[in-house]
């Protein structure tokens, strides 16, 4: 049976014919596949939240050769958040009717246990009723080497304090070769899938991720998916995909392309194809622009994140001019009515937000859409 006949029959595609949609020069067909899974699954629906990011440290003694985040010589500055500072953010955008907090931050051996619990309550005293997002999978076993204490009893603990769910990523892709050559010194993929495993165990949601555009193969981004696809068949607790385009800059791969929008286009439409067993894939617009995202539900997703203020991640210090970033619910309304899809508001968990009087939304801490475009 050839991909289009499994995709109208609904029949779970093999890794070979994932290696061959990433192969296939016709980048449309592959869109068109993509969007019978979309259309089927959610129509015209196009979710975003309104959210805030996080970002407590940059201070990490990973060294990931891809991150231009963490803090070095002739690099970002380092900086640990003080829970007042972490507060002083939060309400300083309190006009804004936020339903999600996403907090990650680099590998702190300087931070003990207590600061994470803590984090979490300060977000929850500030933004009451806010879903917080937090953690990836490296910074939970780091959370743990403090606590000193099994990690199911410190999921239990880090759930009391506030935490919600949790995004995913630390493993950028499933493949011993790239994590050896890109990221040792972080936990492997099988590392990954148990720490995985005992988040879902606890009762909490994850999200998952790939890291596309830079050292990796094709084929290790179709064996990539077939792995989330099983971990999802066994675990049950991912919630979304999100495809992560690769941005060099500042990074030791400066020498690497940055993915095109062709890339961004491809890896959305055959993470829809491959994942059967995900409800949503997210095109993560601050990673693939605005522009992009609007084409790319018509691509397989069906989700295009948030309104994200202060995203510190992938632009460094200047090179916006502006370090903060953000649309406002109206941009992005616009921007997903313009692509002809019909905007959902949606909290973390994927409940939809009644619609309420358009709110007026303080703009001026915001960039405007043009600029985000790299
Ligand atoms: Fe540290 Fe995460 Fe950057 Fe790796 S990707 S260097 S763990 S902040």
């Amino acid at each position: 049976m050839d991909i289009y006949e499994k995709v109208v029959a609904q029949e779970r595609l093999t890794y070979e014919d994932g290696v061959r949609l990433y192969q296939t020069p016709d980048l449309s067909a592959v869109g068109y596949l993509a969007n019978i899974v979309r259309e089927r699954l959610h129509g015209d629906r196009t979710y975003y939240v309104r959210n805030q990011h996080i970002n407590y440290t940059n201070i990490c003694n990973k060294f990931c050769k891809f991150c231009s985040f963490y803090a070095k010589k002739g690099g970002p500055a380092p900086y640990e958040m003080s829970l007042e500072t972490v507060r002083q953010r939060l309400v300083q955008h309190l006009d804004v009717p936020i339903t999600e907090v996403h907090m990650v931050g680099g590998i702190n051996p300087r931070l003990p246990y207590q600061y994470y619990l803590d984090l979490l309550r300060t977000v929850k005293e500030a933004r009451p009723g806010v879903h917080i997002k937090a953690f990836t999978m490296v910074e939970l076993i780091e959370i743990q080497r403090q606590a000193q204490k099994p990690l199911d009893v410190v999921l239990q603990e880090l759930k009391a304090a506030g935490l919600d769910s949790l995004p995913g990523g630390g493993i950028e892709i499933l493949s011993e070769r790239v994590h050896q050559e890109l990221f040792d010194r972080k936990l492997d993929g099988d590392g990954w899938m148990d720490v995985s495993r005992t988040v879902a165990n606890a009762g909490l949601a994850q999200y998952a991720t790939m890291l596309y555009g830079h050292i990796e193969t094709l084929e290790e981004r179709a064996e990539h998916l077939v792995l989330l696809r099983a971990l999802q068949d066994e675990t049950k607790h991912f919630v979304t995909m999100t495809p992560l385009s690769f941005h060099p800059e500042g990074t030791e791969l400066e020498d690497i392309k940055h993915p095109t929008g062709y890339d961004d286009l491809r890896n959305i439409a055959v993470s829809r194809l491959m994942l059967d067993n995900f409800a949503h894939i997210k095109s993560f617009w601050i990673m693939n622009t605005p522009q992009i995202t609007q084409l790319s539900v018509w691509y397989g997703a069906d989700d295009v994140d948030g309104t994200v203020l202060e995203y510190e991640i992938t632009y460094k210090d200047g090179e916006l001019g502006n370090k903060k970033q953000g649309l406002t619910r109206r941009d992005m309304l616009k921007t997903i009515r313009e692509a002809g899809r019909i905007p959902i508001e949606r909290d973390s968990l994927y409940n939809e937000i009644p619609e309420i009087e358009e709110q007026v939304e303080r703009a001026s801490h915001l960039i405007p859409l043009a600029a985000v475009a790299r």
